[in-house]
């Protein structure tokens, strides 16, 4: 038997220009988090630029970006490559308040591992998926994942609503990783129902797109 999922439909809203002259509505399908999403979904509108995912006024160093785009990571130390090409590690000590980089809803909390108290760390195989993350379903059907959360750290649960900017946890230090930092993705599902990173920018606070590059330090303004 095949279940349906759960389906509640929120209305979103975004500027469809950079000076929030004019906005538009978006009907968002919710679904339980078993749900994979759609896999023709695409960033929307196509100019849409996220929020560094740290407070104002900290710099914040660049340790992993878009695969291939960064060539001065070893192949062995790089982690983002297949379907996480386009993540991006931002290294941050544990307990860094995380925020929201574009509003959306949240789809997924975990938060039950421990964090390490080794730094640098060398994780193993079966350290990966064992990862503390937040999900969150934006209005064009992709998401946004914060992982490596502090543990009982999120400030949000399934089914909430946040804002742009929201502080939603604190950052940590486990699953597979090598030091505190943060992940942040953006992705969709694939044809075969796994998450697949899209390629995305940073606002640089003045509407400008920014691809992250490693070892450059970024401050939200
Ligand atoms: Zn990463």
């Amino acid at each position: 038997m095949i279940l349906k999922p759960k389906k509640v439909t929120t209305k979103f809203e975004y500027p469809l220009d950079p000076d929030n002259q004019t906005m538009a509505s978006y009907e968002a399908p919710i679904y339980s988090r078993d749900y994979k999403g759609d896999p023709r979904a695409q960033i929307l509108p196509a100019t849409t630029l996220f929020q560094y995912p740290f407070p104002k006024g900290t710099a914040i160093r660049c340790d992993q970006s878009f695969d291939g785009l960064n060539s001065s990571i070893s192949e062995s130390d790089r982690t983002h490559t297949g379907l996480e090409a386009f993540a991006v590690d931002f290294s941050m000590p544990i307990g860094t308040q995380v925020c929201a980089a574009r509003e959306g809803i949240v789809v997924e909390v975990i938060s039950n591992f421990a964090d390490y108290s080794q730094d640098p760390y060398s994780p193993i195989e079966s350290d990966k998926g064992r990862e503390n993350k937040i999900k969150i379903l934006h209005s064009d059907n992709t998401y946004s994942t914060y992982a490596h959360i502090k543990q009982n750290s999120s400030r949000v649960t399934v089914g909430r609503k946040v804002a742009i900017g929201d502080i939603i946890c604190l950052s940590g230090h486990n699953g597979y990783s090598t030091g505190p930092h943060l992940h942040f993705e953006v992705s969709k599902s694939n044809d075969e129902g796994k998450f697949q990173t899209l390629e995305f920018s940073f606002n640089d606070g003045h509407g400008n797109p920014i691809t992250p590059q490693v070892g450059t330090s970024y401050t939200r303004i």
